[in-house]
């Protein structure tokens, strides 16, 4: 049994604004959020990651993705947003329960993209064909 804030929120034993819930997934605001409004969508059922996530279970996920988010830039008045989903503690993520964020953004927010890292000339190559090589 894993000691999950997450599932915690589910199961009412930690307090959450809830946005949506269904028999399979629950969204709510992160309780520190990039910008008013920015929302995590989550499973019920405890999974670490996207890569250790179904892929029935990551679609319907997805799809909720699709419903939440137009009603994020309605209730906020955003015409955009960031789609996030951490995976792994050097990529920042915390909480080790699949979840996606919805950020809304907004003009001048001062949120920045992350940087850039150039290729020197013939890397593309390496590297394009190093992961295509990999995917299985
Ligand atoms: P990540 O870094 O992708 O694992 O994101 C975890 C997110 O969960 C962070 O943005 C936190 O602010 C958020 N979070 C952690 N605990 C809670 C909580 N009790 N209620 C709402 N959001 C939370
Ligand atoms: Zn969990």
């Amino acid at each position: 049994m894993v000691d999950c804030i997450f599932c915690k929120i589910i199961n009412k034993e930690v307090p959450s604004y809830k946005v949506y819930e269904d028999a399979s997934f629950y969204a709510f605001l992160d309780i520190f959020p990039v910008n008013h409004g920015h929302v995590l969508v989550i499973p019920k059922t405890h999974y670490p990651d996207i890569l250790h996530t179904p892929s029935e279970v990551a679609e319907g996920l997805m799809r909720l993705v699709q419903k939440i988010a137009p009603a994020v830039l309605k209730a906020t008045k955003s015409e955009g947003f960031n789609l996030g989903m951490n995976t792994g503690s050097v990529a920042g993520q915390a909480v080790f329960h699949t979840h996606a964020h919805i950020m809304p953004r907004f003009p001048d927010d001062g949120l920045r993209l992350w940087g850039h890292k150039p290729y020197e000339p013939g890397q593309m190559e390496t590297v394009s064909s190093a992961i295509a090589h990999e995917i299985l």
